[in-house]
């Protein structure tokens, strides 16, 4: 927790471009965009990955998904989007700290790389 970086960006240690916020969760540009929309969706709370989610956080995880039609609606994303979830070392997970890729406005393909 102490050394990671999306608890800094949380805690305004460090500058992120933020999209949304509110008292659970924050929403930012990620730093080497993959398409012309790009961000992150993260949960203040310190959880490692999609493998550290407890029962605890339910209501929390549920509480994301409700907000990423919104968040996609704000950036103009009316002709649909990708929600990623990149877990562990197999699923190129580099930052241990749970998070969302919301990428859109250009035709993505399928299957990821
Ligand atoms: P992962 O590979 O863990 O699924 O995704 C981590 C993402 O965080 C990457 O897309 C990377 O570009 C982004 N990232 C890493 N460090 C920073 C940072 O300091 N600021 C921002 N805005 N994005 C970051």
């Amino acid at each position: 927790m102490g050394d990671c970086i999306f608890c800094k960006i949380a805690q305004k240690e460090i500058p992120s471009k933020a999209v949304y916020e509110d008292d659970r969760i924050l929403c930012f540009h990620d730093l080497e965009p993959q398409a012309p929309v790009h961000v992150l969706i993260i949960p203040k709370k310190h959880i490692e990955s999609l493998d550290d989610v407890t029962v605890e956080d339910q209501e929390l995880l549920g509480y994301i998904m409700t907000k990423v039609k919104d968040i996609a609606a704000e950036l103009g994303l009316e002709n649909g989007y990708r929600l990623v979830n990149n877990c562990g070392e197999d699923g190129f997970q580099t930052v241990k700290h749970l998070h969302f890729h919301l990428l859109g406005k250009r035709k993505l393909t399928w299957p990821p790389g």
